[in-house]
């Protein structure tokens, strides 16, 4: 005879009101029944809720570290009898025995997890407060883009900012402060002062009611600033150098390749953080996209940037033209080809800025120091790699760590590939650059300190997180020692 099972009502095994039950079979043999079972009726139901009432009034005030415990025990016994209940809920259920091993292992997990959950004992919240006065000290190759990165959410956050802004950007900054100002922001929030890093950045730095430091320039200038900041006990952000690289695969849309490598290296006449330094190109497709790649960089127009027909214009100063020059021939003495630019515009009108040619380095071998440090110009250096693996260990092997980028149509190897490339971002068939300001914008190794601006975490940043407990319980209640009721 099969057994008959009974429900479970104010604390007891009771038969049902009704006094009927059904039958419970293997749905794989309908020959095996497994049990009878209540066919209960609204009485019991009755009964049930009533009693639940005063188990409710006592549960909702037991604490709740006391009830994880239980769910704790639950989840140990489960683990205990986890064969016998999937090998149950097999011959009840049919599926097989692994998915019902499965189904009992989430249970596990599911009380094992409630039981942490009831660590959150007291009655708790955390909110943000801001920090004080934020300095923030920004480079010139976006004027006011990197400026607004740092200062709107410090402002938002309840900061005071003092900016300093790269010597050669003042304007911008002085328009940005002004339209502050115009939008109602009190004067005194915000204080704009002009100058020299090593004067005025350095003192800002320095200064003691400047707890919060914010920075975007070279990794140099970086250091610098870390040093005093970590001496000072200050909150720092830094956002450093790149050499960031494109990788194009053999089974690459090598059009769509061949615009965003352009854009990427030649674009702001590769003055970003972000700008694609680096070709690195899969042999098969090397030579054809090299051709293409220095026809097209031939033809970009080099011009002041009000002109609307200029696709490249000016460095920023002398130095920074100089500096270009410096490396092309360090390039050339490494033994790079330069395949196409390389030198000044002959182009008249030109002679009064700081052009420089779109410039194509072909034949960089890894470890070539035009390979590995900065250039910040229109200066692209082409790698030759075999595979994907070697693609990704050149790309990581430089010691800065902002963008990458990856042209392929293998989605797994995509995949693989966001995993692995040693950088704070990955562009999958685009090039590294093109941040947008609700994701998250920074750098691994030493192009930042483990800061992000952009996106959600920049918050974090610009305030201090703050817990506030509230225990109403009338009595102490030590945490992790009071665990009794
Ligand atoms: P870049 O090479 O991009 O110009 P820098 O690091 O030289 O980068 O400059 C970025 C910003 O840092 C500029 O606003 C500059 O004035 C400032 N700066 C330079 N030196 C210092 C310093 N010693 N302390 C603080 N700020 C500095």
């Amino acid at each position: 005879m099969p057994e008959n099972f009974k429900n479970f009502i104010a604390g007891e095994w009771v038969a049902p009101r009704t006094g009927a039950y059904f039958e419970n079979r293997n749905p794989a043999d309908s020959d095996d029944v497994i049990g009878c079972f209540p066919r209960s009726g609204p009485d019991d139901v009755t009964r049930a809720v009533a009693s639940a009432q005063r188990g409710f009034a006592q549960w909702s005030r037991t604490p709740a570290p006391i009830r994880g415990e239980v769910l704790h025990r639950v989840g140990d016994l489960l683990v205990q009898r986890k064969e016998d209940i999937a090998r149950a809920m097999t011959r009840e259920m049919g599926k097989v025995l692994a998915e019902t091993r499965g189904d009992v292992q989430e249970g596990i997990d599911t009380a094992h997890y409630a039981h942490t959950e009831g660590r959150r004992n007291k009655w708790a919240m955390s909110f943000r407060r801001p920090i004080g006065v934020a300095g923030l000290i920004t480079p010139f190759n976006f004027p006011l883009a990197i400026p607004t990165w740092k200062m709107f959410p410090a402002l938002l956050c309840g900061n005071a900012v003092l900016f300093k802004p790269a010597e050669d950007v003042p304007h911008t900054a002085h328009l940005l402060v002004e339209i502050l100002l115009e939008a109602g922001l009190p004067p005194e929030v915000v204080q704009l002062v002009h100058g020299e890093g090593s004067v005025v950045g350095k003192a800002m730095v320095e200064h003691p009611e400047v707890p919060v430091v914010s920075f975007t320039g070279s990794t140099e200038t970086g250091s610098i600033i870390g040093a005093t900041c970590g001496r000072m006990h200050k909150r720092l952000s830094l956002e450093m150098g790149g050499k960031n690289a494109m990788i194009v695969m053999d089974d690459a849309d090598l059009d769509l390749a061949l615009d965003g490598v352009l854009w990427g290296a030649f674009g702001t006449t590769g003055q970003r953080c972000t700008a694609t330094s680096r070709l690195i190109v899969h042999e098969r497709v090397h030579d054809r996209l090299v051709t293409l790649l220095c026809d097209r960089a031939e033809r970009m127009r080099l011009g002041p940037g009000l002109d609307a027909k200029t696709d490249v214009g000016p460095l920023i100063n002398e130095d920074a033209r100089k500096k270009v020059e410096y490396y092309v021939g360090v390039g050339r003495d490494e033994g790079a080809q330069v395949l196409t630019g390389g030198g000044r515009p002959a182009a008249k009108g030109l002679e009064r800025g700081w052009f420089y040619q779109p410039t194509v380095l072909a034949g960089v071998r890894a470890g070539m120091r035009v390979e590995q440090e900065e250039i910040f110009g229109p200066v692209l250096s082409v790698i030759k790699v075999g595979s994907l693996d070697e693609a990704v260990r050149v790309n990581n092997d430089v010691k800065y760590g902002l963008s990458s980028s990856l042209y392929t149509r293998d989605v797994n190897a995509a995949f693989r590939a966001m995993g692995e490339l040693d950088t704070g971002i990955t562009y999958v068939n685009a090039p590294t650059i093109g941040a947008e300001a609700h994701l998250p914008f920074g750098g691994v190794k030493q192009t930042g300190n483990g800061h992000r601006e952009g996106g959600w975490e920049v918050y974090d940043f610009y305030s201090e997180t703050k817990v506030v407990y509230v225990d109403f319980s009338g009595k102490l209640q030590r945490a992790q020692i009071d665990t009794e009721t």
